[in-house]
């Protein structure tokens, strides 16, 4: 039987459980999508984006993907019309089809790096104390996956839910509505029509085929088993309305009823659930997928970092308390829908009075908050206000799915103290500077703190920030601070991923290291691949073996691709980042480099007789020009509290009469990590140099053995350098661990410079 291992495995790969996907791995934890169907879904069942919905798309720079949708600002309520126009970039509802949703958001899931299993079924479910194993069976045969996770994004039919036995209480349908979808009939429209013996809704679509609802007042209960006949939908559009269809081809025929139910938890134990897994309601006013969708970015970044070892204790459980809150109370509004649309006469005087109601703004406003999804409050905080969170969202997209605080700050010391108390944070939430006021009606906040799903969950208003609250809202959404030691935990498989997870530190960064292709730099960015981070690997003529330094570190289960720039030609640092940032915007929706080593380098080793001004400058172009330019080109990549690491040598220590120009340019790259590291400390940024010794990089040299016995007499060890020596030091300076170590020069040469 094959076995896989994952962090998380989602049971579901509709629209809820490839957003989840998605924003799971924006977070770092690994994912395994298992899907029972083998291709995507044909059927177009929901088509409705609320605004809050489309906001949560726009802040992940995936509304893009969309194009233009069609979009209308009247909606209903139980079939009472009502203006859902409200404060915000998206006002009222826009259309998608439900195949082009599940599209965009499975290719964004994959480019993330999580993998998707089709035509795979779950079969049965293993709890253990530390890790959940799902048997799933597959077109290869059965496959065991050994997850810490499973979400059930399964549907109304979850079979998670069954197989955990999980209660989902609520009431049975007690009322239905047929729909089919029919060509060759001529029928008048009918929008949400009350008659006498039923409710009647038509519309035809520019290709003919007529949409036809119906639901009788003294209809069938509506718990029906399978899909329901033509003949039914015929006979009833004929009772409610006399008009006859029977002439019709129907496409398709199906029913759904007004059953309403809610999982007791979200949460049991390993096991959570999202979407129509942990709600069944009504299919009113499209709000469902919506409800779905938000679960998913309510869940991802609370799992990811509870998995990292980075989370509060409890915040994982505040998926559960915040969701299932607000499933009550969509619920309820759709239950309240469905009593006013399939109801019968009695409930006329009822419509008529909310009819009247619906004219007042504040009922308006009332009922379209609700119905868009914009007035969720989750208790953050006192003046926690996610209506402004959504804003600001989109003001600053949040493509990478972390936390964002927004400094607005006019005056300098509380522009200091803010990014001074969030810096411990720095790896988790990015700070970003906004013009002061622009926050919000004056007098705005001067900053806000915004959690990954776009609620605002502190807020700096008039005076400076008081460290005190901003520090606690901190704690609550993102954990402690950052040391040494307080990185992910283990899941406990004896398996390579296990060590994928105790070497996570730079999950969900992203690094370039230019000269990849093989030596010290190959080793660099494996290693740091191996940590979690995305890496770019670089080279200038040697595309075939970065082509497989990408291939082996995606063998290890890591993240990479290769950019190809020739350094020290004019137009080089150019060149280099239009691939790099094509290639990071591909797979993470954004240009941001968390990472930059500089490490690409030619050798002297010629005298100084020989040494010409060309081979000089060539020298200075690749070794020291190149780093300059490309760091500043890299400045507006660069995230707050990025790292850059130059690869110096130990021969700007110890004399060595054939590489003087050479140690001259490593000279003048190490004044790089001297003056940039003052330059770039305010935003949290370190600038170091490593300098190796004589290290194993392939040259044929280190074929010769009394060659290599010689280099390694130089070592205070006794041997040569290994790329992982180097390799190490580096992963070090890129990780959380050396925060506090910038404008720095490390030996890393084995003691070759103790002499
Ligand atoms: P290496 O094996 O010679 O590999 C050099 C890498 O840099 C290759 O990926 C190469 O790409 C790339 N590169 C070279 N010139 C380039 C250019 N003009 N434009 C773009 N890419 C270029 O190097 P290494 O020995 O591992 O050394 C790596 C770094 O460590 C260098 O900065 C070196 O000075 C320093 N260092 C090395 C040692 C040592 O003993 N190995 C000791 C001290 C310091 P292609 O494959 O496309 O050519």
């Amino acid at each position: 039987m094959d076995v896989l291992d994952s962090d998380v495995v989602i049971v579901g790969a509709g629209p809820v459980g490839l957003m989840l996907a998605g924003e799971l791995r924006l977070g770092g934890a690994d994912v395994v999508v298992v899907e029972r169907r083998t291709e995507p879904t044909t059927e177009s069942r929901a088509s409705t984006l609320h605004a809050r919905t489309m906001e949560i798309l726009a802040a992940r720079g995936l509304l893009d993907r969309f194009g233009s949708l069609p979009h209308h600002t009247m909606g209903h309520f139980g079939g009472i019309p009502l203006d859902l126009t409200l404060p915000g970039p998206y006002p009222g509802q826009w259309k998608a089809p439900q195949v082009r949703t599940e599209a965009i958001l499975q290719d964004w899931a994959l480019s993330l790096g999580a993998r998707l299993r089709r035509g795979h079924e779950l079969t049965a479910l293993t709890l253990h104390p530390d890790a959940v194993e799902a048997q799933v069976s597959g077109p290869a045969g059965p496959l065991r996956i050994s997850a810490r996770y499973v979400v059930g994004c399964d549907g109304e039919h979850s079979t998670v839910r069954r197989l955990l036995g999980a209660q989902f209480p609520g009431q049975d349908a007690g009322r239905e509505l047929i729909r089919a979808d029919i060509d060759g009939i001529d029928i008048p429209a009918r929008h949400f029509q009350r008659l006498e013996r039923g409710l009647a809704i038509a519309a035809r679509n520019p290709q003919g085929v007529t949409r036809v609802m119906v639901h009788e007042f003294d209809g069938p209960a509506g718990h029906r088993t399978g899909d329901p006949e033509f003949a039914d939908i015929r006979d009833a559009w004929r009772r409610v309305t006399g008009e006859d269809i029977s002439h019709g081809t129907p496409i398709w025929v199906n029913a759904f009823g007004d059953a309403s139910r809610r999982l007791a938890a979200y949460r049991h134990g390993r096991v959570l659930f999202a979407g129509d897994a942990a709600h069944q309601q009504m299919p009113i006013g499209g709000q469902a997928l919506n409800l779905g969708l938000q679960d998913a970015v309510n869940l991802g970044w609370k799992l990811a970092l509870h998995l990292t070892g980075r989370a509060p204790d409890n915040l994982l459980d505040t998926y559960h308390a915040e969701r299932h809150a607000v499933g009550r109370r969509v619920l309820g509004n759709i239950n309240a829908q469905a009593a006013l649309l399939l109801g019968g006469p009695e409930v006329n005087p009822l419509r008529a009075v909310l009819a009247e109601l619906i004219t007042h703004e504040p009922a308006r406003r009332h009922l379209a908050g609700m119905i868009s999804g914009l007035d969720i409050r989750y208790d953050v905080d006192a003046s926690g206000h996610p209506l402004l969170g959504a804003r600001l969202a989109h003001d600053h997209p949040m493509r990478s799915g972390r936390g964002l605080l927004i400094d607005a700050y006019g005056d300098p010391e509380h522009h200091a103290l803010l990014r001074a108390t969030a810096a411990p944070w720095a790896d988790r939430v990015d700070t970003v500077a906004a013009e002061p006021d622009s926050l919000g009606p004056l007098p705005g906040p001067d900053a806000v703190l915004v959690r990954p799903d776009g609620h605002v969950a502190w807020i700096a208003s008039a005076g400076p920030p008081g460290p005190q609250p901003l520090v606690a809202a901190l704690h609550t959404w993102c954990g402690g601070p950052a040391h040494p030691g307080h990185t992910r935990t283990t899941t406990g498989h004896h398996t390579p991923v296990e060590r994928r997870h105790d070497m996570s530190r730079l999950n969900g960064k992203t690094a370039l290291v230019t000269g990849s292709s093989r030596g010290i730099g190959r080793g660099i960015a494996t290693r740091l691949a191996r940590e979690g981070a995305l890496v770019a690997v670089h080279c200038s003529t040697g595309v075939p073996t970065a082509e497989e330094v990408v291939a082996s570190i995606e063998k290890e289960g890591g993240r990479a691709f290769v950019v190809q720039a020739e350094l020290g030609v004019p137009g080089d640092v150019h060149e280099l980042f239009l691939a790099l940032e094509q290639g990071l915007k591909e797979r993470t929706g954004s240009a941001d480099l968390d990472i930059v080593v500089n490490n690409a380098g030619v050798m002297g080793g010629v005298s100084v007789e020989d040494t010409t001004p060309e081979k000089f400058d060539r020298l200075f172009a690749v070794n020291a020009r190149a780093p300059f330019f490309v760091i500043q080109r890299a400045l507006t990549n660069l995230t707050e509290g990025g790292r850059i690491i130059n690869i110096s040598s130990g021969l700007t220590r110890v004399a060595n009469p054939d590489e003087i120009a050479y140690a001259m340019s490593k000279g003048a790259l190490e004044q790089i990590a001297l003056h940039f590291a003052r330059f770039l400390a305010p935003r949290g940024i370190t600038v170091n140099s490593v300098a190796p010794g004589i290290t194993r990089n392939g040259s044929p040299v280190f074929d010769i053995p009394e060659a290599v016995e010689q280099m390694a007499q130089l070592s205070a060890f006794g041997r040569v350098g290994e790329p992982q020596d180097v390799a190490d030091v580096v992963a070090f300076l890129a990780s959380d661990d050396a925060r506090w170590v910038t404008g720095a020069f490390i030996d890393a040469s084995g003691g070759t410079l103790l002499g």
